[in-house]
């Protein structure tokens, strides 16, 4: 493995296998009475926080602290950033205070590649503006294993505001490395050709959800990314939810088989109809779960496990 986790680009396929194999092992302590593992017991694993998030700061803390280690969260809001302190400065800071790793969310696409320049830890890219999100492709990747026993082979469509959506990204480039089949759908006003194609040769590219959802065997629906959006990319949100949103009669063209995921926030009703997100065909709830496992696995392997 190497140092930092920055894109799911830096992994190979022998490499992401690894890591789910490990995070498998990670689960099934989840069902130990002591859910404590010792192995990062004295390292520090900052999260570095400038854009909001729910589940990947507590995950990667849940994460951190199972393996033992000590966590600082240090979050944008309250802090010296609102100062204007550069994110430089801030690094400096971490690196006097001994940071082993640091996961940082940031809204600018490339800052997590910046940071592994300026400290000696490893940085974990938790999010980085509209660019990659990697340890959610690697949840999500677990999730599709564990649920249909295998990623190679799946055809994997991916569904909505795909011109914002860092999530999108990263899951394109470790599907594909993966060996999965991926269909990007949304209005061309959110699924420019230009970006999905540039993204791995030979992607599919679709504006007619119905006519690819009898052939899927998992259904990721993104957020609609209204803070990201600075103009208008579509008619009304009825209209959104009318073309491409997910709602029963839809979901009831699958197979029976295929999976229905979102890595969260949703937007109800918009995107993804309530009747979808709670049916028994939704991972939502176990991609968080799985997002636990899978973080825990990274770091172990960053910090404790493997050398390089
Ligand atoms: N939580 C994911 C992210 O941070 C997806 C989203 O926000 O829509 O990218």
């Amino acid at each position: 493995m190497t140092r930092h986790l920055l894109s799911a680009a830096d992994l190979d396929a022998a490499t992401a296998t690894m890591i789910l194999d490990t995070a498998q092992e990670m689960a099934n302590l989840a069902g130990h009475q002591v859910k404590k593992l010792p192995t990062l017991r004295g390292r520090t694993v900052v999260n570095l926080f400038y854009e909001d998030s729910t589940r990947t700061r507590i995950s990667f803390e849940a994460a951190a602290k199972r393996l033992s280690a000590d966590v600082i969260n240090f979050s944008a809001k309250g802090s010296s950033v609102s100062k204007g302190e550069s994110l430089k400065d801030t690094a400096l800071t971490l690196q006097a205070m001994g940071a082993d790793a640091v996961v940082v969310r940031h809204p600018a696409a490339g800052a997590p590649h910046r940071l592994a320049g300026w400290v000696d830890g490893s940085v974990l890219n938790a999010g980085d503006g509209t660019h990659e999100h990697p340890t959610q492709a690697l949840l999500d990747a677990y999730t599709m294993r564990a649920r249909l026993g295998r990623v190679a082979g799946l055809h994997v469509v991916i569904v909505g505001d795909v011109l914002h959506s860092r999530v999108a990204r990263s899951n394109v480039l470790l599907l594909s490395t993966l060996g999965a089949k991926v269909t990007l759908v949304g209005p061309p006003t959110l699924l420019p050709v230009d970006i999905a194609t540039a993204l791995v040769p030979g992607i599919s590219v679709s504006y007619d959800l119905d006519a690819v959802l009898p052939d899927a065997d998992v259904v990721m629906m993104l957020r609609v990314q209204r803070e990201r959006m600075t103009d208008s990319f579509f008619p009304s949100a009825r209209e959104y939810a009318r073309r491409y949103g997910l709602d029963g009669p839809r979901m009831r063209r699958l197979p029976e088989h295929a999976l229905v995921m979102h890595p969260g926030p949703m937007n109800r009703g918009m995107e993804i109809a309530p009747e979808v997100a709670d049916s028994a065909r939704s991972t939502i709830v176990e991609q968080v779960a799985n997002g636990v496992s899978v973080r825990m696995a990274v770091l172990y392997l960053l910090l404790g496990g493997k050398p390089s």
